[in-house]
């Protein structure tokens, strides 16, 4: 069944990379794994899913313990971090999407210091300013990623943003084209060489991201089916 749906969502990513001239393995595929239970997520992995997301800093922990006999998984933090959670990350996500201001850049980089340890991290861009939404503000967002790269521990090496919830992803085909350009200007701006991620992409949209330029998808239901609900 996982493995079904993850062939499904692979051949969808194949189509849009098709239809965009790009070649599939610039792409990383997150299946996002969040309220998940543990069996789900080996059955995501023996169907050859290495790279998992969770968006919460204890759940996420809790998982990467658990799991951690799964062989070569890249463990991704893509929702909102507190501060005051700041220094349990650095330990062990690969890489934190979810930077959204120069204060928690701040915490996580005087922790890496303590620790003698660097973390890759992505900024992540509140671009269609919904208040509802965590991020940088696309204005100022080459300002502030300069201020976050100087931080010691840290190496910012791309751009998140989760675009609004439409009906039909051709709504937000725009954001993800506002957000491409912004990355790029970003990438001079802390220059970020090679490797340089853009992560947009999720159940809904993500044919569109792909076609836009996205390099890092991160789908939950069209991989582990609707979430249960809180
Ligand atoms: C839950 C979540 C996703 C995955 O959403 P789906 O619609 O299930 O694909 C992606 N990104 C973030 C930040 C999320 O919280």
């Amino acid at each position: 069944m996982i493995s079904e749906r993850i062939a499904a969502v692979q051949r969808r990513i194949n189509d849009a990379c098709a239809r965009a001239g790009r070649d599939p393995r610039e792409v990383t595929l997150v299946a996002v794994s969040k309220t998940m239970a543990n069996e789900r997520i080996v059955k995501a992995h023996a169907a050859g899913m290495r790279h998992f997301g969770e968006n919460r800093v204890q759940e996420g922990i809790a998982k990467i313990e658990e799991l951690s006999a799964l062989e070569g998984v890249t463990w991704h933090l893509i929702g909102h971090l507190q501060t005051n959670k700041a220094k349990h990350v650095a330990r062990l996500f690969d890489l934190v999407h979810s930077i959204d201001s120069v204060r928690v850049a701040e915490v996580l980089s005087g922790d890496l210091v303590k620790r003698e340890r660097e973390q890759d991290v992505l900024l992540q861009v509140n671009y269609a300013d919904e208040s509802s939404k965590f991020g940088l503000e696309p204005d100022a967002a080459v300002d502030e990623a300069r201020r976050i790269a100087a931080l010691p521990g840290l190496r910012v090496r791309g751009l998140m943003t989760v675009a609004p919830f439409v009906p039909d992803p051709e709504i937000v085909r725009p954001v993800f084209r506002g957000m491409r350009e912004l990355s790029e200007r970003v990438r001079d701006a802390v220059q970020g060489g090679d490797g340089w991620q853009l992560s947009m992409g999720m159940t809904d949209d993500y044919p569109v991201a792909i076609e836009e330029g996205s390099t890092i998808l991160r789908i939950g239901r069209a991989i582990f089916g609707e979430r249960p609900s809180a």
